[in-house]
């Protein structure tokens, strides 16, 4: 591609191996926007709790999923996300939150419209963009210039999950990890998965500033044509 045209990067995998620290570093580094996709679906999770949607209901949610007005912030410095107006970017991560979203995400209705979501605010990113998920490689973006699949350890995931959470227990995170995956993978519309041509790069035994180097030396190489 040449380097004029605004750089498309994907960046999918399971929650804990350092997707949004990567996308996050990689979009500041190389100046371009950068969304966050599970913020979206924790975004709209959080509106079903809090008016009383029924969560195990998926006709309640597909009924309920065109209402709240989601408005991502794409700064890879500033992150931010707001429902109807309400800065949501401190409860979405919530353990409510996470326990509830893969629920409310694999209901059709609300892929649909986080999808058009995605894509529009993918299409306006006049730099280029990085969006992390699950499903960018296979399913929102499958035109994206490059696309990462990151992987690591249950073990790895675990703990660095349990870090961020600030020493929550190891052994519970992990489970509750495992469950989250297995139900993002699992579901029938767009789930967790690799698309055929991503790179897959397993973090397990790198550091977070070895990922994002090599995340970036392969953007570079894309833009330079190689
Ligand atoms: O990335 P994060 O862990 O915040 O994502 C929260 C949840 O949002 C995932 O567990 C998954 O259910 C959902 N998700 C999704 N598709 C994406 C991004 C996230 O279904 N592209």
């Amino acid at each position: 591609m040449e380097s004029a045209t605004p750089v498309i990067v994907a960046i999918d995998g399971p929650a804990g191996t350092g997707k949004s620290s990567t996308s996050k570093a990689v979009a500041a580094q190389l100046g371009l926007s950068y969304l966050d996709t599970g913020a979206q679906y924790r975004a709209i999770t959080w509106w079903m709790v809090n008016n009383g949607i029924d969560i195990d209901d998926p006709a309640a949610i597909a009924a309920a999923a065109g209402k709240p007005e989601i408005v991502s912030g794409t700064d890879p410095q500033a992150p931010a996300i707001s429902v109807d107006g309400v800065d949501v970017a401190g409860p979405i991560r919530t353990q409510e939150v996470s326990s509830k979203v893969s629920a409310v995400s694999a209901v059709p209705e609300v892929r649909a419209r986080i999808t058009e979501l995605q894509r529009s605010i993918a299409a306006s990113a006049a730099n280029g963009i990085v969006v992390e998920g699950r499903d960018i490689g296979t399913t929102v973006l499958p035109d994206a210039h490059l696309k990462i699949f990151l992987t690591a350890s249950p073990e790895a995931r675990a703990a660095r999950r349990s870090g961020e959470l600030k020493g929550a227990d190891v052994h519970s995170t992990r489970e509750a990890l495992i469950k989250r995956d297995a139900a993002d993978s699992s579901r029938k519309t767009s789930p967790l998965a690799k698309a055929d041509d991503a790179v897959e790069v397993d973090t397990t035994e790198l550091t977070l500033a070895q990922v994002i180097e090599c995340v970036v030396t392969l953007v570079e190489e894309k833009r330079a044509g190689k």
